[in-house]
């Protein structure tokens, strides 16, 4: 989401004029875009910014501005503690900078902000619902992103073809609740009426979406996935624990048997899908038993990935005002070691049996020497060739697998 949103800042600047710089020291403007989901993001980030200060000491015209999360509904504290700092913004709210700037360099920033213009990548982002309105008891997004707000058809439709226009191939439609999309629109629209909708943009090859939610998966988005050609057949689908007892005190809404249940019907709806999923260790209480039920979920799903992470307890939570972080550090170290270990062994199983295969792969540019690229499934692929483009759908052959990436060679001539 914070990628999306710099991105679309990145633009509008773009349009008026402005530059990038190499790096900081140099740059007329700074913007900070902060993540504080975990406690350690936004230390980060208020390192980040007091480091900042000598430079603007040296150069009052240079301009801070200060973006995401950190900034809540409220920048009173926040002035207070960083007076150097020139332009405070919510998530999404780009105009204090937009109009700062116009008034500071002159310029016209008329219908600035809106759809990408500046050259976007093969693979880029849209956010097609803001802020959330589930308040699991370890999460700050709602309080910082605030209540759900959906965009409607017609305005993301009209992006992604400006977009496709731009070079785009493939498109991630982005919510930190994606798939409680359209619930505050007017006639019934959910994510599947939207996924239907971009599935017609001409010259578009794919789509996919993130953050679901197990509880707002319906039916009809898993028959999207399954009926529609562009959308690929990968779905995040966090289960943050295995543990029924955590599970209520992370205020999560749903059981490991509805679980496992859903990842059952998804897989009998939709050949070859890959799933993948977001785990906590060590809540509020977590003992070795609960734990444990949250290695066998692992176990028994296979997933094709798993973002991990150590609970830490985030100041304003329901967590951190009414449970206890009481699992010992070097505890929940241990069993993020167990998950990423036996995470490891699964996915370099899922992964070998895709030596031989071949793959259809969009080609998103260079690394490390090579062309790389994602199958349908999310997997990153790098290939050697001379001939081929960003951008194009070539087959490629896999030869080699590895728990994090594929390798293979051509297999069919690239599309004109
Ligand atoms: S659904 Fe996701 S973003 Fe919303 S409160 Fe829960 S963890 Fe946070």
């Amino acid at each position: 989401m914070n990628k999306a949103d710099s991105e679309r800042l990145g633009s509008a600047l773009d349009q008026m004029g402005l530059v990038p710089s190499l790096s900081k020291d140099d740059a007329d403007i700074i913007v900070l875009n902060t993540c504080v989901v975990r406690q350690n993001a936004e230390d980060k980030a208020v390192g980040t910014l007091t480091s900042l200060k000598p430079s603007k000491e040296l150069n009052p015209d240079k301009v801070i501005a200060l973006m995401g999360c950190m900034v809540g509904p409220n920048t009173s504290a926040l002035e207070k503690r960083f007076p150097y700092v020139d332009v405070f913004m919510a998530p999404q709210q780009y105009d204090p900078l937009i109009d700062y700037l116009g008034e500071k360099l002159q310029i016209d920033t008329a219908g600035c902000v809106g759809p990408l213009t500046a050259a976007p990548a093969i693979s880029t982002y849209i956010p097609i619902i803001h802020g959330c309105d589930k308040f699991c008891s370890f999460c700050i997004i709602p309080y910082r992103r605030g209540r759900e707000t959906s965009r409607n058809v017609e305005e993301i439709v009209h992006e992604t073809e400006m977009l496709v226009k731009r070079g785009v191939k493939e498109i991630t439609l982005l919510g930190q609740n994606v798939d409680s999309y359209g619930h505050d629109l007017a006639g019934n629209v959910n994510l599947s009426n939207l996924l239907f909708a971009v599935n017609e943009v001409a010259g578009l090859e794919r789509i996919r979406f993130l953050t679901s939610h197990p509880n707002d998966m319906e039916d009809s988005i898993i028959e999207a996935v399954n009926g529609l050609d562009k959308v690929c057949e990968n779905i995040n689908l966090p289960f943050q624990a295995g543990d029924n007892e955590i599970l209520r005190t992370m205020r999560r809404g749903y059981t490991n048997e509805e679980y496992r249940r859903l990842i059952d019907k998804i897989r009998q709806k939709v050949a070859n899908v890959s799933i993948s999923t977001d785990l906590i260790v060590g809540f509020c209480g977590e003992t070795d038993q609960q734990f444990s039920n949250t290695l066998e979920m692992v176990k028994d799903v296979k997933f094709d990935k798993v973002h991990s992470a150590a609970y830490s307890t985030r100041e304003g939570t329901i967590a951190s005002r009414k449970m206890v972080d009481d699992v010992d550090e070097t505890v929940k170290k241990e069993r993020l070691q167990i998950i990423n270990d036996e995470q490891e062994k699964i996915v370099a199983g899922i992964n070998a049996e895709l030596k031989g295969e071949i793959q259809e792969i969009l080609v998103e540019g260079r690394k490390k020497g090579k062309w790389f690229g994602r199958n349908r499934n999310d997997k990153l692929v790098f290939f050697d060739s001379e001939n081929i483009k960003s951008g194009q759908m070539i087959d490629v052959k896999i030869n080699e697998t590895s728990p994090w990436y594929l390798e293979g060679s051509i297999h069919s001539e690239p599309e004109k």
